[in-house]
């Protein structure tokens, strides 16, 4: 599969009242066309920092400090603002947990459509209307005419979000980073739109960032996954691998604290402790303080990037031991 996005030792950082923080420490990964990677992890984790870093939309007291991010093979990490402003939406879309928040409420559906289609493509109110309309239909939303009317509040929150993703997909974008799309939506909403981004990247061949903390969300849409701990990657590899054969202790504590309907043995075993703050300097695996398998070793030396032959990459010392997972229950032999 052709490559995308490339993202090569990542480091972003925060300035802050007590100093520079750093959100991402040090994270690689790839995008192919017509791939979706998940990006999982606990709230804070640095997951939705790397997207923003990629699309250069950091806060104000953000900045990448070293690395490299390219698009198509181009570097993109140190364009000027006005040239990266030009790639959002034609090479690379953004879409958010709370349609509302990107929607602008005094404008209708259709005068949002029509802006960046106009903008990029040089073509008239007429002509956008019509594109408009189609991209409506493409996402699934009935009577597109009337809706190009409507303000986002007379939709409900699976259609402003349906609205989003046709916004999103307007230029069409190679890439679509979608950070917790449906977090904010019931279940069935939810499994819809899922779908709705699986069926649009298959047509589209676009590359698919998913930024999630739902294992369930990633089984339905993910090809790869990259975990992320403490602004570290902890682990990747393809999802088939992830879910059955998890290597990282993080990893498969995310996936016993989902419960398993499928499983009646199933325990629930939420991970202990909670993630340390950005400040937090910790020697050694940043895990280890909440990781039940951590060693001396752990305490002391970063573990690096240890790669298998599935691909499957893993920073753990204890990658080798950490056998198997068995109905939901690990076991490691130590
Ligand atoms: Fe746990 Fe040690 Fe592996 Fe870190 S390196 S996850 S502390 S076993
Ligand atoms: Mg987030």
């Amino acid at each position: 599969m052709e490559t995308l996005l490339e993202v090569n030792h990542l480091v972003t950082e925060f300035r802050t009242a007590e100093g520079n923080v750093q959100a991402v420490r040090d994270v690689s990964f790839s995008i192919a066309k017509g791939e979706t990677l998940c990006i999982v992890g606990e709230s804070g984790c640095g997951k939705s920092i790397t997207s923003l870093s990629v699309i250069g939309l950091l806060p104000s007291n953000g900045k990448i400090a070293s690395g490299e991010v390219k698009y198509e093979g181009k570097p993109i990490h140190d364009l000027p603002y006005e040239e990266l402003r030009k790639m959002r939406g034609t090479k690379i879309s953004m879409i958010f947990q709370e349609p509302m928040t990107a929607l602008n409420p005094v404008l209708t559906v259709g005068y949002q459509l029509r802006e960046p289609l106009i903008l990029h493509h040089k073509i008239s109110k007429n002509e956008a209307t019509k594109q408009g309309i189609e991209l409506l239909k493409q996402v699934g939303i009935p009577y597109p005419e009337k809706r190009m009317n409507q303000y986002p509040h007379e939709l409900s929150g699976g259609m402003r979000q349906r609205v989003m993703i046709a916004i999103a997909l307007a230029c069409h974008p190679g890439l679509l980073i979608a950070d917790e799309p449906t977090t904010a939506l019931d279940v069935t909403i939810q499994a819809q739109i899922l779908d709705l981004i699986n069926d649009l990247k298959e047509k589209l061949n676009m590359g698919v960032m998913m930024i999630t903390h739902d294992m369930g969300v990633v089984a339905e849409v993910a090809d790869r996954v990259m975990v992320m701990y403490a602004g570290k990657k902890v682990e990747e590899g393809s999802v088939q691998e992830i879910f059955d054969h998890p290597k990282h202790p993080y990893t498969i504590g995310l996936l016993n604290s989902v419960p398993n309907i499928d499983d009646p043995d199933f325990e629930l075993e939420p991970i202990p402790g909670s993630l340390p703050s950005l400040q937090e300097n910790i020697q050694g695996c940043r895990f280890h303080p909440r990781c039940k398998f951590a060693m001396d070793k752990c305490r002391e030396l970063t573990p690096p990037e240890f790669k298998t032959d599935e691909g499957h990459v893993v920073s753990c010392w204890l990658h080798e031991e950490v056998e198997e997972v068995k109905h939901g229950h690990l076991v490691a032999q130590i």
